[in-house]
């Protein structure tokens, strides 16, 4: 039994892991659970920074160094007044295995701080990135922790962090991932997370038989860095996109038109200013409802693709979108179903078999972000930069190759009827936890006991 504090976005992550057929049919792996669950280290710290009134600000900030059997630790920061050590221990627990999915050298890690950036000019995000880069400084480097954005957090902040650290290390190195395209930075980064994730569903789609994304509808969730590119790409690849949001409601388009390409650059415009969707003049084409999410406003949809946030789909939500014919829902957004929700979509998914609703976890269709960053780190250390075209090309191959490694992987350890789509929940969760454990079984982080 563990004496620490209710953590229960952590335990919720921990759990959907625990209950793995994995642990059935290999126990010697609970030993290595224990292990890889508890960080290899957390850092907090005090951040304070003046305001544009002159004011003194103070907040806490974090790092937790989760594990580096694969490589250096690797993993974003999240801005966010919701940020505290359960938020940001699960966030960092499934990167562990989301990096791993990857396919690179990336060990798995999390950090942020509890600030809100909305309603903040660009000199007080700059105070405070600059504030908390001296202290995050003295613990990170190219060898040892690889920072990147989350949400809260991107090219700008970024751009600050780095200015920050060389600064005060005096190194110009890759510390960082997600920096500017002419320093250093990787081509396609930004677009990553959210082409990454369209990569993947059409893998989905095409396994299913059920072709590719044209004339499909979309709902997606979110208006940040996934869920705009998310959005771009589908339009790209001939879908209908009906939904986007932020934390105060939802935007569906009216009629058959959906999104286009420049609603969504004009949302980023103001997305980037920190402004909500309701500053988004759209001329009615649009329909927006307040404090709400997306999913059962959007009628009938064949893919749903939750950006925004943890626990933004519920189990009446799932059951609607189910209800609704929705056959795909991928995650953007780092653990963006309840369990509930997981629950209802699995259940579907061994019912109905092949025409069921397939259910895939972000720490697999979200992997592209950080897979992307990894490849920075790789450009970075040869001193050179690919072009857009080569870094696409290993994205889509990245992204490939997570989901067939979930998909053989459950086929391999969870019995299913025939017909039945093997679960990427549970392949996901399998392949990337071995990868790592091995590693460390390999380092002697743990052993069996006689
Ligand atoms: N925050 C992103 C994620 O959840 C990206 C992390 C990175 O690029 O290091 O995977």
């Amino acid at each position: 039994m563990s004496n620490l504090p209710s953590e229960p976005e952590f335990e919720q992550a921990y759990k959907g892991l625990e209950n793995s057929s994995l642990f059935e049919k290999n126990p010697e792996y609970k030993t290595a659970l224990k292990v890889v669950s508890i960080p290899e280290r957390v850092i907090q710290f005090r951040v304070v920074w003046e305001d544009d009134n002159g004011v003194l600000q103070v907040n806490n900030g974090y790092r937790v160094q989760y594990n580096s059997a694969l490589g250096p630790y690797k993993g974003g920061l999240r801005f966010h007044p919701t940020v505290n050590l359960s938020i940001l221990k699960f966030l960092g627990f499934e990167q562990i295995f989301k990096n791993a999915l990857t396919g690179l050298n990336m060990g798995g890690g999390k950090g942020g701080a509890d600030f809100e950036p909305k309603g903040k000019s660009d000199n007080e995000i700059r105070r405070f990135c600059d504030s908390f880069m001296r202290e995050l400084c003295k613990h990170i480097g190219a060898e040892t922790d690889v920072p990147a954005g989350d949400i809260g957090v991107g090219g700008r902040e970024v751009g600050y962090l780095f200015g920050t650290y060389k600064r005060q290390r005096n190194k110009w190195e890759g510390m960082v991932t997600g920096k500017g395209g002419n320093w250093g930075g990787s081509l396609i980064r930004p677009e990553a997370t959210g082409y990454g994730l369209v990569y993947y569903v059409e893998q989905m789609l095409k396994y299913a038989g059920k072709g590719n994304f044209s004339g499909k509808r979309v709902a997606i969730s979110g208006s940040g860095n996934v869920a705009q590119y998310a959005a771009l790409k589908c339009i790209e690849l001939g879908a209908t996109v009906v939904s986007l949001s932020d934390s105060k409601g939802s935007l569906i388009a009216e009629g058959d038109a959906g999104f286009k390409p420049e609603d969504v650059e004009a949302i980023a415009d103001i997305k980037l200013a920190r402004q909500p969707l309701t500053a988004y003049e759209h001329k009615g084409a649009f329909k927006y409802i307040e404090g709400a999410r997306p999913w059962v406003h959007v009628g009938k949809v064949d893919v749903a693709l939750p950006s925004a946030t943890q626990n933004e789909v519920s189990e009446d939500e799932a059951k609607t979108l189910v209800s609704n014919g929705c056959l795909f829902i991928a995650e953007g957004s780092n653990m963006g179903c309840t369990q509930e929700a997981i629950d209802v979509f699995e259940a579907e998914r061994k019912e109905k078999g092949g025409e069921a609703i397939w259910y895939a976890p972000g720490k697999a269709s979200n992997c592209g972000g950080v897979a992307v960053s990894g490849l920075e780190m790789a450009q970075n250390s040869q001193r050179i930069s690919w072009t857009r075209e080569e870094v696409d090309e290993r994205l889509k191959l990245i992204m490939k190759e997570a989901f067939e490694n979930g998909l053989n992987t459950a086929k391999e350890y969870v019995e299913a009827k025939e017909g039945e789509l093997p679960s990427l929940v549970a392949g996901s969760n399998i392949a990337g936890f071995v990868k790592v454990v091995q590693a460390m079984h390999d380092q002697g982080d743990w052993w069996e006991s006689m």
